[in-house]
């Protein structure tokens, strides 16, 4: 945590899935100069991927086209097929997070050392399965809605979904806090969602907000977690 050196608050936010809605999404976030790691499963770059929700099919980009769409960004593992990792056996859930991030390494040129669990759900023993595989910290779906540094990085919990309702007081008490500790807003969803709930109005307000204050450090997951 490098930027704790100068800086007392820190923004990072982490997306789901590698969906076509990256696009416009990455756009808005280099726009603002917000930093996301984005969550991806690289078995499901190809039609396989769609699925519907709400009134749409979300579609996602073939695994190769998102390495020139993440570049600023940071890319991190969310298994290979997505599955509900509870339900597995022990194999196959180091088939899942190994061969993802083996993956990742290849086509990213990158270590990988970020995960988020499909869907939110994980036990204890999945979490034992992440730290042997090498896995530095591993988003969960628990909203903290606080601000404070957290050590248990392979359970870790956002400070909110961008749908939260009370989302712009939080971001307000942030940027207004005068607390001597650091401090960190960390945003999560899926940018399908924007397309669902047709609130890209909502994540442009989010962004414009938290976004371009020069007392806070803006980095990926990893930058802002490790
Ligand atoms: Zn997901």
């Amino acid at each position: 945590m490098e930027w704790m050196k100068t800086y007392k608050k820190a923004v990072t936010f982490s997306y789901d899935d590698g969906v076509l809605q990256d696009e416009r999404f990455v756009k808005l976030l280099n726009h603002y100069g917000i930093k996301c790691t984005f969550n991806i499963n690289t078995s499901l770059g190809n039609e396989k991927g769609s699925f519907p929700v709400g009134n749409i099919i979300a579609r996602r980009f073939k695994i190769e086209d998102l390495v020139p769409l993440y570049q600023g960004h940071e890319v991190a593992s969310h298994t290979l097929t997505h599955p509900f990792l509870p339900k597995l056996n022990q194999d196959e859930i180091i088939y899942e997070v190994k061969e993802d991030i083996n993956n990742i390494n290849r086509i990213f040129n990158q270590e990988t050392v970020g995960f988020a669990y499909p869907f939110g759900q994980y036990n204890d023993n999945n979490v034992s399965i992440l730290k042997e595989l090498g896995v530095k910290y591993a988003r969960t779906c628990d909203e903290s809605h606080d601000f404070k540094i957290q050590t248990d990085l392979l359970r870790f919990k956002p400070t909110c979904h961008h749908l939260y309702p009370h989302i712009f007081e939080l971001i307000d008490e942030f940027l207004n806090s005068k607390s001597d500790e650091p401090q960190i807003f960390y945003l999560f969803g899926h940018s399908y969602e924007f397309d669902v709930d047709d609130n890209w109005d909502l994540i442009e307000k989010i962004c414009q907000r938290l976004g371009n204050h020069s007392d806070i450090f803006y980095g990926t997951n990893q930058e802002v977690l490790l």
